[in-house]
């Protein structure tokens, strides 16, 4: 991806392969910004936070010289790119590891026997 990439344009094009990227709630953002910020969503939980999923980025450094950076090749830049923010050079495009996204459900509890049912089970009621 290009370094001014949205996360939603990324999730969309990861979506043609039949992948999903891990970003935050707001497609808004930029990928890089909440990739070097850290970034945390609701695929967190089963694949860390977008921070951990970069394979490497092309930066240019405040001297003006392009670098080419993963585990391999300048491993400390790296490191410190995912989650130092945008203090180390300028991410002109990165790589990121996409993933199967996981079945989700989703549906509504009908509020009258969920109200039964929680009646059963007193300390859960006493949670929500
Ligand atoms: C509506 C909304 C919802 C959000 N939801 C979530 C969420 O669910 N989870 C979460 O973790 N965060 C969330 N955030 C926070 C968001 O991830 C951060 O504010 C993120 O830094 C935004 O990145 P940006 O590129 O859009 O913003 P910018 O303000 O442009 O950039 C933020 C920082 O990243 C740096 N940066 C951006 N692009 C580059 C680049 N190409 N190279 C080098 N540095 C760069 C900038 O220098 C700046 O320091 C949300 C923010 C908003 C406004």
């Amino acid at each position: 991806m290009k370094g001014g990439a949205l996360s939603s344009d990324v999730v969309a094009a990861a979506e043609r392969t039949g992948l999903t990227a891990v970003t935050g709630t707001a497609g808004a953002v930029g990928m890089v910004g909440i990739t070097l910020g850290g970034g945390y969503g609701p695929l967190t939980g089963r694949f860390g936070l977008a921070a951990v999923n970069p394979l490497g980025a092309e930066v240019v450094l405040a001297d003006g010289s392009r670098v080419d950076t993963d585990a391999e090749h300048e491993p400390d830049l790296f490191w410190a790119l995912r989650g130092g923010g945008g203090n180390f050079g300028v991410v002109t495009s990165a790589r990121i590891r996409l993933h199967p996204p996981p079945a989700v459900a989703t549906g509504t509890i009908p509020l009258a026997p969920g109200r039964r049912r929680l009646a059963r089970h007193p300390q859960r009621r006493q949670r929500l």
